[in-house]
């Protein structure tokens, strides 16, 4: 493992197409599981680097509007080649650099090549644009004029990646895979938790760009163990938007940062939520069993180190869900406990437990455990002190959740109320309390991005119809998905041609259907040709 990593790592930031490093800043990852750090320096990137990088990063965007559809797609599927061939090496850094298995690696791998092919089918045709057309209108009072409008890139983006997704939200990830697909220029800060995959990733993706023609620049990615690197991308003028995918922390930092430019821009900023559920009681009496290990298996998943683990539980207090909490405890200290991804998460894992101690009550997974090896834990308060104390709603990152208990179904509406946004929420009940507790439903559908109904948070399946991202904070802007082909949109914006001649108009919008797609004409949607 140790020689694999020295033959196939530099530890360099690919400026553009090549590996530089002058800076003297190094840094190491870390290797969880055997408690030690890897062997490769990695190099930060420096001030001048950081330019040049943005440089061309802003030559190339300006370049990428020749560049059509078809060959953005096969620029993706190289990508998605090049990651094919580097399977082993990207296992091998993942999992040393993580403490997370290979399993885990192969299906996050999979995901992350399902994405960059999605995106790939989708810019063949110019639908994703939207395009919408009104035709001049002489005879009208006023007379209307021709009205056309698309979508178009941003410009050069900065993309940070977030450490428990190595491969789905980093480097060749969701964000970067709809930013490139939509034709903008892309820089990503790597994380530095996984500095070495990312190299990796990066190279497939360098290669890519050099195979399928596209201009030097359409891609960087920039070592940085601090936050200067980073602060220095958001803020330069010739950066257009930011893809983020992290703790809440880092999200609203970026955004200040950006919104105190000369000229702010926009933050994409995927972040953290709890993901509340609701247990009702009769669906608790008739399938206890099932839904103690639903609920157990889905707060262990990935040692708790999802965005969509299941942190909050909200119940009423009677005799059912004092057995029901019973039963989930007993099945989730029945669980091996399993090495976090980095000690400093391990560390904000322990502190956060700790301070929640102070007004709950904690179920700990006992024993001893190896270093790095998260205590499964279960936290339990009433529903009264959860109402006084706003901060019991903030994130544990690990195998943690804290069970509310409610005397009343008014005081579980005023816990749904003060719920900040979330990505998700959740309800478990029989058809018959749904519709009793409608008032639950609606209230929770207007905190969350994505309302599962019997079914658990974690698994968020990437397909068309998927919301990932809700009312802030969990994410900055809840009209956006950061997964799923719609997530596209975050990285472009309408633009409008008003009495444009038809040479002029780019090929979605021009008098003759060549894309042969559906347009909305004079409000319709069609795929007629005209004039
Ligand atoms: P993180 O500490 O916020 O780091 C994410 C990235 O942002 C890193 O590259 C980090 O660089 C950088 N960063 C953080 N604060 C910054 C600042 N003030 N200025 C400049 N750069 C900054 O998050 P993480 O620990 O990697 O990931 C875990 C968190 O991500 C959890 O809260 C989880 O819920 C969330 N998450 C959310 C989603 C979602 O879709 N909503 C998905 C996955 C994870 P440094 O490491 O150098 O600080």
């Amino acid at each position: 493992m140790k020689n694999m990593e020295k033959k196939v790592l530099s530890g360099k930031n690919y400026i553009g197409n090549s590996l530089e490093a002058t800076g003297d800043t190094i840094f190491h990852t870390f290797n969880p599981r055997i408690n030690n750090w890897n062997k490769t320096d990695f190099i930060e990137a420096t001030e001048l680097e950081v330019e040049k990088t943005i440089q061309l990063a802003h030559t190339a965007f300006q370049k990428m509007h020749k560049i059509g559809g078809p060959q953005r797609a096969s620029f993706l599927l190289a990508i998605v080649e090049g990651m094919e061939a580097r399977k082993k090496a990207i296992l091998v850094h993942y999992c040393s650099e993580t403490g997370l298995s290979e399993e885990r690696c192969l299906t996050e791998l999979n995901r992350t090549l399902f994405q960059l092919r999605s995106f790939a089918e989708l810019i063949l045709t110019e639908s994703w644009r939207n395009p919408s057309i009104d035709l001049a209108n002489p005879e009208a009072k006023p007379p209307s004029p021709d009205i056309r409008k698309t979508r178009i890139p941003l410009g050069p983006i900065v993309l940070f990646g977030a450490s428990n997704f190595p491969l789905a939200y980093s480097t060749a990830g969701g964000d970067t895979a709809a930013a490139l697909a939509s034709g903008n220029a892309v820089i990503v800060k790597s994380h530095p938790m996984h500095a070495g995959t990312g190299e990796v990733v990066a190279s497939a993706i360098i290669e890519a760009a050099i195979k399928t023609g596209m201009p030097e620049g359409v891609f960087s990615n920039l070592n940085a163990k601090g936050f200067e690197v980073g602060k220095q991308l958001v803020t330069h003028p010739l950066i257009k938007s930011v893809g983020f995918t992290g703790s809440i922390r880092g999200g609203t930092s970026l955004i200040k940062l950006a919104n105190q430019r000369k000229e702010p821009i926009p933050v994409f900023a995927e972040m953290g939520s709890v993901n509340p559920v609701v247990l009702l009681p009769k669906m608790l009496e008739e399938e206890m069993d099932k839904w103690s290990t639903h609920i157990s298996d889905s707060i262990m998943a990935g040692t708790g180190q999802f965005c969509t683990s299941p942190g909050l539980i909200f119940m009423l207090k009677n005799d059912t869900s004092t057995t029901f909490i019973q039963q989930l405890e007993t099945k989730l200290m029945d669980y091996e406990s399993s090495c976090m991804l980095h000690p400093n998460i391990y560390d904000q894992f322990e502190r956060l437990k700790n301070e929640r101690s102070i007004n709950c009550a904690l179920t700990e997974k006992e024993g001893a455990l190896p270093p790095n090896f998260a205590r499964q834990t279960i936290a339990h308060v009433s529903g009264a002190k959860y109402l006084q104390d706003h901060s019991l709603q903030e994130e544990v990152f690990g195998p943690f959740t804290l069970v509310v208990k409610f005397n009343t179904v008014n005081e579980l509406l005023q816990g749904i109320s003060q719920l900040n946004g979330q990505l998700t929420g959740t309800i478990i009940g029989t058809t018959e309390e749904l519709q009793e507790n409608s008032s639950v439903f609606l209230n929770l559908q207007n905190k969350v991005g994505r309302l599962v109904l019997n079914g658990v948070p974690t698994g968020v399946t990437v397909c068309p119809s998927m919301h990932h991202g809700g009312p802030f904070p969990s994410s900055s802007d809840s009209q956006f998905t950061a997964v799923g082909i719609d997530s596209i949109l975050r990285f472009t914006r309408p633009v409008c041609f008003q009495n444009v001649p038809d040479d002029l108009l780019p090929l979605e919008l021009k008098n003759i259907n060549r894309c042969k797609i559906q347009r909305r004409v004079n409000g319709l949607f069609s795929g007629d040709s005209f004039g």
